[in-house]
This record gives structure tokens, sequence and C-alpha cells, in this order.
């Protein structure tokens, strides 16, 4: 069952890490990563000690940014990174 509007194949009540940058609104998003054990994490792109990740629904982490579905069908293991909010998105 696909949700309208929620691009990304998980449920949107799917646990996702943020930052507590993204999270307070504090710095946008500038990096997502979908980790190879399914997990997605949309993180400012600074530097992060265990306690600044957060875990929200991915639907409240896509609605912080819904640029960030574009990425919908990045695949596991793969990483997104913009320099700012207007750049492009590079994935390695
Ligand atoms: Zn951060």
């Amino acid at each position: 069952m696909s949700m309208k509007g929620f691009p990304f194949e998980d449920l949107p009540n799917t646990a996702a890490f943020v930052c507590c940058h993204v999270l307070n609104g504090e710095k946008p998003i500038l990096r997502v990563s979908h980790d190879e054990d399914g997990y997605w994490q949309f993180l400012c792109g600074g530097e992060h000690k265990t306690e600044d990740a957060k875990i929200i629904s991915l639907k409240a982490a896509y609605e912080i940014d819904t640029s960030t579905g574009g990425l919908s069908d990045m695949e596991y293991g793969k990483t997104a990174e913009r320099k700012n909010k207007e750049s492009d998105r590079i994935i390695f």
C-alpha cells in the first residue's frame, strides 16, 4: 500500500535517523544515506557525536525537506551529498 504523495517504498512510519541540527531546523539536509541494512539517514553533513543522532519516522524526515523524495530509489549502501540546498546532489 503506497501513500499518495509519499515517494519512498518504505512505510511512512519506518524509523529514520536525523541529526539534531536537521531536527531542530538549525541546518538543512545536505547528506542522505541509505544504509546497507536499509535505514535512511538525513544529516546536515557536519561532524557528529553519537548523541546527535535522533530517530524519527521516514515521513517526518521527508517532510523536513520534500526534495529528499528524489532519492527514494537510491540503492542500499549509497550516499547523496550536496554543498548547499541549491546545489545538485552527488551520489556515491
Ligand atoms: Zn548535523
